[in-house]
């Protein structure tokens, strides 16, 4: 028998995918994906409308979320997965999240118009459907012929250190993980080998995550070479967390996909051995 596909990280309009969720489970149906988490960035305003189309197509849904938070200055992303995305605490942090990414999409708009970019939150937020997020002012950024593609718009405006960079308060890595466990979920690093960071700096992170309590890094991605994976597996066991995996699908493209080799080396622990699977 072959092994079920899990893909436990991914993105629908609701923040800033391409796809809404309805379109991501018919995509996930067609890439054999069998169990499916939505983790939208600091929402979970897609996840009803996902779980009545995984029903459609037979296909597992976990709820999720990917909570941005801020760890010694560097923004770090924090997955929630199978939690109760009504529980009030919930509710509050990404309300309160929702109001910092609110604020700073208006100040980034602010920074373009003083270097001659005008309207660009309006821009952004025509091209956003839930959250605005700084991929939507990439997009605009794309769209009005200011850079050729995503990579440019962060290198040249958005990015840490360039002209219309806002650095946002999120909340911090304990709160997000205090938040998801109270809501009875389980708390994931997102992409440890993501984060413009020496490994050194990056096991730091890995062992302050575990200390607060978290519960699993994310182990197996797209486009990872095997040693990043056999990597991301090692620092899994000596901080004793769980294994996730995630392909973090924004939109189609060529170099990512729903479910696309997301295989866990066989000395990890799967985070699904601890999740309740909605089918
Ligand atoms: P935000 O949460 O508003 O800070 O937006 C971050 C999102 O922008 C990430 O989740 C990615 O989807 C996207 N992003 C970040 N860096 C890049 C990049 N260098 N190129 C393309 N997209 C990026
Ligand atoms: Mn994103
Ligand atoms: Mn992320
Ligand atoms: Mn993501």
């Amino acid at each position: 028998m072959q092994a079920k596909i899990y893909d436990l990280h991914c993105h629908s309009t609701a923040s800033d995918g391409v796809l809404s969720p309805t379109e991501l489970l018919s995509r996930a149906a067609e890439k054999g994906v069998n169990v499916l988490a939505l983790c939208d960035h600091d929402t979970v305003d897609g996840i009803a409308e996902a779980r009545l189309a995984a029903k459609e197509k037979g296909i597992g849904l976990i709820s999720g979320v990917e909570i941005s938070t801020l760890w010694e200055n560097r923004g770090i992303h924090i997955v929630g997965l199978g939690f109760d995305e009504t529980h009030p605490k919930m509710t509050a942090l990404l309300a309160q999240q929702a109001e910092v990414r609110y604020q700073r999409a208006v100040q980034i708009g602010e920074k373009l118009a003083q270097i001659g970019i005008e309207n660009a939150f309006e821009g952004a937020k025509a091209l956003a459907c839930g959250e605005v997020t700084r991929a939507h002012y990439a997009r605009y950024l794309v769209q009005i012929g200011k850079v050729s593609n995503d990579g440019q718009a962060f290198k040249r405006y958005l990015s840490q250190g360039k002209p219309a960079y806002v650095k946002a308060e999120w909340t911090d890595i304990p709160t997000a993980i205090e938040t998801i466990h109270q809501a009875g979920g389980i708390s994931v690093l997102a992409h440890p080998l993501r984060y413009t960071m020496t490994n050194r700096k990056i096991r730091q992170l890995i062992g302050d995550f575990a200390a607060w309590g978290g519960k699993a890094i994310e182990v197996a991605g797209c486009g990872q070479t095997m040693d990043q994976r056999q990597l991301l597996a090692r620092w899994a066991n000596e901080c004793d967390l769980l294994a996730s995996a995630g392909s973090d699908f924004h939109f189609p493209c060529a170099w990512l996909e729903l479910g696309k080799s997301l295989f866990l080396p066989e000395n990890v622990k799967p985070v699904w051995d601890a999740l309740e699977i909605e089918l």
